[in-house]
């Protein structure tokens, strides 16, 4: 007869290992979704984003004084870039920015980086 306690114990390991083991895969999947997306039909004829657009965004990266701001962060190396839809604008696909183009070398506080 098998002790309760272990077999609680068991698979709460099982179960940790399993939701460790997802993580990867969790990542993979969100990276592979990114890289599938592709510009919108029409992209060329939207308008260019303004400063402040929204999430504290600039054109210029090298303009910012906001806090989460780090040194070689900019559009072009977000995760949520595409890409140049007319020289240096292109699209981005964060829903705050889904009827505009965005700079290359922009940034906006919910830049994260392209793995
Ligand atoms: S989400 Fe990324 S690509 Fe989009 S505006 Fe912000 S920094 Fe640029």
């Amino acid at each position: 007869m098998s002790n309760p306690i272990d077999n609680g114990r068991r698979k709460f390991l099982k179960t940790g290992a399993m939701a460790v083991a997802s993580i990867p895969l969790a990542t993979l999947l969100t990276q592979r979704t990114a890289k599938a997306q592709s510009v919108p039909e029409g992209a060329a004829d939207w308008p260019h984003a303004e400063n402040g657009h929204a999430h504290n965004y600039v054109n210029d990266h090298t303009t910012t004084d906001h806090s989460r701001y780090q040194e070689g962060q900019q559009c072009s190396s977000c995760q949520f870039w595409v890409d140049n839809v007319d020289g240096d604008w292109g699209y981005c696909m964060h829903p705050s920015f889904s009827d505009v183009l965005v700079n290359a070398n922009g940034w906006c506080s919910v830049y994260a980086p392209a793995a």
